[in-house]
């Protein structure tokens, strides 16, 4: 099969007015209609038949019987999938081709029709009539709509719809792993379900196998003992970790040949198959592989001139399959002097991309929408990886609702054939996750979608009078964080610029409005806590003692709980948790330290002014008590604060920063530390805070119980190697927290 490019064409339904009278689908919970399909119909048609049963019976009350092409009484018929009866009464029609995902469904006198593609376009027919005529909601795989009505009458029906984008992938957990939930959504990604519960019906999806496979054909466990020369040549040697395989050898072009045939044999139920770069940028530097780099516009034409050998290999035996490849990372820009076979799908990723902008509105942008309109201009089918949410921490609030229309238009314009949406495909924690998803399948499907009709649509639908509020919050969500300057790749963490205190009061405060406006209802409560859960997570994480005085810790416990949450980053990028469990650890330890913090007396001594004491070091030292015992000390002063934001890019220096923190109000306080490398705290002689050693980044807390008055504070920091890094931030028994202002810190002697 080739896939055709699609215009999209949209006709709502329109309700002419005729002469004749209105045909009544359901009164009184009782209808005369059947539902006809064809007993040989596909079993997708077959499905699509019950689900026309289920939805009617919960809108109206009555079972429709399911009938084959000679049941039923004329004019009284649902006939469901393009059968004798469709060509009967529309001869003009024509029989849609099998993956063909548009659709058309139009009444003929009292009999409604419904058609299109036997895999899914039928399908698709009957869930837009339930939605557009009968008011039918899938907002998530658990919240469905169907508003009761006592009965339902029509004149005039007709719709015909085109997919946008040919494959929509939307690639989050719940719609992967509910096929029911998917297809509702008209996602054709993941299988439709079949008759028996966990069933998938064969070929009703426009699969993709595998992602980054070349590594899985060839890989060092199996092949660097005999053949060290498949891997990439870097730095005078083969590499023999997971890296890049060297493309121009012929060995390695036979091997990935042989067993992407054999893959494509064993698995028949996929359309394309990758045959995608490792996922690291270790690209082979042997001089064959470079010469054709060259030859061909740079690694990108080195990936392409290989992955067509591939297709070209396979085109035979597999005339209707497609073999994938990436354009990412360092092969992202299009190539030169070679352009993609006609079997050849390429897989464009947008992962260095800022989700706040539209591809031409920021400069993170503008070098992607370069590559995306040369692969365009090159590629038959191009195919989209685009990323919509915060890998780093998923539950971060991630202002892009006004981007992903744009995103995916520009996508559609560039005539691409999928889009693949990856959201949290590992668990269910983004931000408004239900919308966001929700969302993204809707404008797969029409690009030109009124946005703002949907957003409507959906936070009235989904969290009923809260509704308004959370329209509010992402009007307000979009002010803060779309300020100017202000850009996200879909890796920021919580300890991003744009994530202030006040963005976090503020928004609290709408969410105690929307939460109010739902008190009396439960269900509708717990969804607009699930809303409020990033806020709660960025408080916890940015003001992790006023965060427990809102109870921000209890509401996230809640949510996790409820929603089965148990992952909160894709990996360890951020240096934080990956796991909930671990999160709520941390609260619980810091409960059990404020518990435990037993009053620290002021005291007393005389100032001479503000400012911190340093002495500063020098040398090669793996602790900070080697730095003081063998550390040469090259410089000794007063500073106005403690830091070593003066500090070039060096490596082997320390400090010892003491001053004196004047407290001005009796209570908790907590003191968190990031640090590259080592630091200790001391406050008032005791160390509270240990983060010694030789590491990377790493964050920890100190919570004391301190009188007002003055108090003593040490803190040794070193730098070993690579990149450094010192943040203290304070928080008050308020709850406000920041650096330390240096207006409160002293000195004994000027
Ligand atoms: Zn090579
Ligand atoms: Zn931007």
């Amino acid at each position: 099969m080739r896939i055709k490019g699609f215009k999209l064409f949209l006709a709502a339904a329109v309700a002419l007015m005729s002469s004749c009278g209105s045909h009544i689908l359901f009164k009184d919970g009782k209808s005369d209609y059947s539902i006809v399909v064809a007993p040989d119909a596909p079993e997708s048609e077959q499905y699509a038949a019950t689900e026309l049963r289920y939805w009617l019976k919960e809108v109206s009350g009555a079972e429709l019987p399911i009938t084959g092409l000679t049941g039923g009484v004329k004019g009284k018929r649902l006939v469901v999938g393009y059968n004798p009866i469709v060509e009967e009464l529309v001869p003009d029609s024509e029989r849609p081709g099998d993956r063909d995902d548009s659709f058309t469904w139009e009444n003929h006198g009292g009999d409604i029709l419904f058609w299109g593609g036997n895999k899914r376009g039928t399908l698709y027919s009957v869930y837009s009539f339930l939605e557009d005529e009968l008011g039918c909601r899938w907002y998530s795989s658990k919240v469905s709509v169907a508003p009761k009505k006592s009965s339902w009458k029509f004149r005039k029906l007709f719709n015909h719809e085109e997919p946008g984008i040919i494959i929509r992938d939307n690639c989050v957990l719940d719609v992967r792993t509910n096929p029911d939930f998917s297809a509702r959504l008209r996602n054709n990604f993941v299988k439709l379900p079949g008759k028996n519960p966990g069933e998938t019906i064969p070929g009703t999806a426009e699969g993709y196998w595998g992602v980054h496979a070349m590594g899985s054909f060839i890989s060092p466990a199996e092949f660097y003992h005999s053949h060290p020369e498949y891997f990439s040549y870097r730095d005078g040697k083969r590499l023999d970790s997971y890296s890049q395989l060297c493309l121009s050898n012929p060995e390695v072009l036979e091997i990935c040949i042989e067993r992407v045939k054999q893959v494509m044999r064993d698995n028949p139920d996929f359309l394309i198959y990758s045959m995608e770069q490792n996922d690291n940028q270790l690209f082979c530097e042997c001089d064959e592989c470079k010469a054709l780099a060259e030859e061909y516009g740079g690694q990108s034409g080195l990936m392409l001139w290989f992955v067509n050998q591939v297709a070209d290999a396979v085109k035979e035996e597999f005339p209707d399959k497609f073999i994938g490849t990436f354009a990412y990372q360092y092969t992202r820009h299009a190539p030169k002097n070679i352009i993609p076979r006609d079997n050849v799908v390429v897989r464009l990723c947008s992962i260095e991309c800022c989700m706040l902008h539209g591809y031409d509105e920021c400069n993170q942008n503008r070098s992607f929408l370069k590559d995306l309109q040369n692969w365009s201009s090159i590629a038959p089918h191009l195919y989209i990886w685009d990323y919509v949410t915060d890998f780093a921490q998923y539950n971060l609030p991630v202002a892009n609702w006004k981007t992903i229309q744009p995103h995916i238009q520009d996508f559609r314009d560039n005539n691409a054939i999928g889009i693949l949406e990856e959201g949290d495909y590992q668990t269910v924690s983004c931000e408004l996750r239900e919308m966001r998803s929700w969302l993204l399948s809707k404008l797969m499907w029409n690009p030109d979608a009124d946005i703002n009709a949907l957003i409507l649509d959906f936070t009235d639908g989904y969290y009923g009078a809260a509704g308004q509020y959370i329209r509010q919050y992402l009007d307000f969500e979009e002010k803060i964080l779309l300020r100017h300057g202000i850009h996200a790749d879909c890796y920021i963490i919580s300890s991003d610029e744009m994530y202030t205190e006040e963005f976090i009061d503020e928004g609290r405060k709408i969410f105690a409005e929307a939460k109010a406006a739902v008190s009396s209802d439960p269900v509708l409560f717990d969804r607009v806590e699930t809303a409020e859960m990033p806020l709660c997570f960025l408080e916890m994480e940015i003001t992790p003692l006023k965060g427990m005085k809102t109870g921000a810790d209890k509401l996230i416990r809640r949510v996790v709980e409820r929603e089965g949450i148990d992952r909160m980053a894709e990996g360890a990028w951020a240096g934080g948790y990956v796991w909930s469990k671990d999160m709520l650890e941390k609260y619980e330890g810091i409960a059990r330290e404020i518990e435990a913090a037993s009053l620290m007396p002021a005291i007393e001594t005389e100032i001479a002014g503000n400012g911190v004491s340093f002495t500063r070091y020098k040398g090669d030292f793996l602790t900070t008590t080697e730095m003081i015992v063998k550390g040469t000390m090259t410089d000794k002063g007063i500073k106005s604060e403690i830091g070593i934001d003066e500090e070039q890019v060096v490596d082997h220096f320390g400090y010892v920063f003491d001053t004196w923190l004047k407290v001005e109000k009796t209570g908790i306080h907590q003191f968190n530390i990031t640090s590259d490398d080592g630091t200790v705290l001391f406050v008032d002689g005791r160390e509270v805070l240990n983060l010694d050693g030789s590491h990377s980044a790493s964050s920890g807390w100190a919570i004391l119980n301190l009188e007002k008055g003055l108090h003593h504070l040490e803190l040794r920091y070193f730098e070993d190697t690579d990149t450094q890094k010192l943040d203290i931030v304070l928080t008050d028994p308020d709850g406000h927290s920041g650096p330390i202002p240096n207006e409160r810190l002293f000195v004994l002697d000027k």
